[in-house]
């Protein structure tokens, strides 16, 4: 096992530990470095990216049911295409630069009365928000995007916003982490924490293979495994849990323009883009009780990752009735990765009754739109004990023990 410590000064006492380098590891270790605050550790159990991050669509949409989740979203849409504008500034040389942000859109396609009536209630709350998305009638969406080749008769309409696209998951976790690198933040890979030590109820140590690590504050950041790093803590009711999701990569078709938004048909959820040529599809599938019972009593089977073969032929079914231009797409590639999910689908953020234990957590499948944000509010916490522009206390893990679930509203 290779110890990857990855600043000028590898050190074993940090201020602040981060567990998982995934995104929310990635955002926190680039926005505490450009803070100043650089006593540091990153600890990953495998390499960047290797969790949920490196398997996601890379979506990232403003166009959300809820005040919450639109203003994480346009927070870090922002986020994002500043950290780019900032690289690209510094003539980096391109490989350390961050991938780009596909601004193509997001373009959901409408086709029952109820769920219309809702989406224009959606895109009216997301324009007084900021966001500046729009209505078009399916006319409107044919014209727009004649290569789709749309089946469009039973369309009610859709809304598209034009500053939503997506980027590379997996690499823009890589290029944050290497930039707060670089500017001294510590990243040791093949590191799992183990055991994290307190003495009267604050946090001391954490325990990897590689050693101890000194420090007072630890945040959680390991994604779909963060009721079981709670648990190192003795923190047992941390409440996500792993939900099973798949992708699959095929062969590009002619005729698609090249500008193709994020297209989502939003009765079965099912959508796809470009990525690197190919094309990126998805659809979310229910899963069976026995599946649900393993997730929410954390269940070994429920973090495997494997294929449910029954996916791929209910996608070619939603081809066949709305997509014709996909028709005998070539698949190249599937695979499946973990969302991390919450009771009321937002993130778990902030102090636990373990003081030092932190948590960024929850994500709920929108951990790339929302981290970015989730990472500024947890570290004005940390730094002043108030975070803006939203309260952190809302996200505490205290609200799921006190029934104080958050609302949300969901687009799919
Ligand atoms: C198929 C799919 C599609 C998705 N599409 C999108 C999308 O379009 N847009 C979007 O915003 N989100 C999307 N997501 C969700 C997104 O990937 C997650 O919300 C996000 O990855 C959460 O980030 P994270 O850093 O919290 O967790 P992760 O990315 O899972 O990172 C957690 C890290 O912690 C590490 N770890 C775990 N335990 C330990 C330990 N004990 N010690 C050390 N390290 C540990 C893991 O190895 C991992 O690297 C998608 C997810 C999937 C599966």
């Amino acid at each position: 096992m290779s110890v990857v410590a990855s600043s000028a000064r590898a050190r074993r006492t940090a201020a602040i530990t981060i567990i998982g380098a995934g995104i929310m590891g990635a955002t926190l270790a680039y926005q505490l470095a450009r803070r100043g605050l650089r006593e540091v550790v990153v600890l990953e159990r495998q390499t960047v990216a290797s969790g949920s991050i490196g398997r996601a669509t890379g979506g990232l949409r403003q166009q959300f049911a809820d005040e919450l989740d639109i203003i994480f979203a346009r927070e870090g849409r922002h986020f994002y295409r500043q950290f780019i504008a900032e690289m690209q500034a510094q003539a980096r040389p391109a490989a350390l630069l961050p991938p780009p942000f596909y601004q193509y859109g997001y373009l959901f396609l409408v086709s029952d009365a109820e769920r219309w009536r809702a989406m224009q209630s959606y895109v009216a709350l997301q324009q007084r928000l900021g966001v500046p998305s729009e209505l078009l009638t399916p006319a409107q969406v044919v014209a727009r995007w004649p290569g789709l080749r749309l089946l469009a008769d039973d369309l009610y309409g859709a809304s598209f916003c034009p500053t939503d696209g997506y980027t590379d998951p997996a690499a823009m976790t890589q290029a944050l982490l290497a930039e707060a690198r670089r500017q001294g933040i510590a990243l040791y890979e093949h590191c799992p924490v183990v055991a994290i030590r307190t003495r009267r109820g604050r946090v001391w140590a954490v325990e990897t293979p590689q050693g101890r690590f000194l420090t007072p504050l630890v945040i959680n950041a390991t994604g779909a495994y963060a009721a079981l790093t709670a648990r190192l803590v003795g923190i047992t009711d941390l409440p996500v849990y792993p939900l099973r999701r798949q992708l699959y990569l095929c062969e590009a078709v002619t005729g698609l323009p090249p500008e193709l938004p994020m297209v989502v048909e939003q009765a079965s959820g099912f959508h796809f883009r470009w990525r690197d040529g190919n094309l990126l599809l998805g659809l979310p599938h229910q899963p069976t009780p026995e599946e649900q019972a393993a997730s929410l009593a954390l269940a070994p089977e429920a973090f495997e990752l494997r294929l449910d073969p029954s996916v791929w032929p209910q996608i070619q079914r939603v081809i066949a009735r709305r997509f014709p231009a996909l028709v005998g797409l070539h698949l190249r590639q599937a695979w499946a990765g973990l969302y991390e999910m919450t009771p009321d689908e937002h993130p778990v953020l902030g102090p636990t009754e373990v003081e030092g234990f932190l948590c960024a957590c929850g994500f709920s499948g929108h951990g790339l739109m929302h981290a970015p944000l989730a990472a500024q509010l947890l570290i004005e916490y940390v730094t002043t004990g108030k975070s803006s522009p939203l309260d952190i206390e809302q996200f505490s893990l205290r609200r799921f023990r006190e029934g104080r679930l958050l609302p949300v509203t969901r687009l799919l």
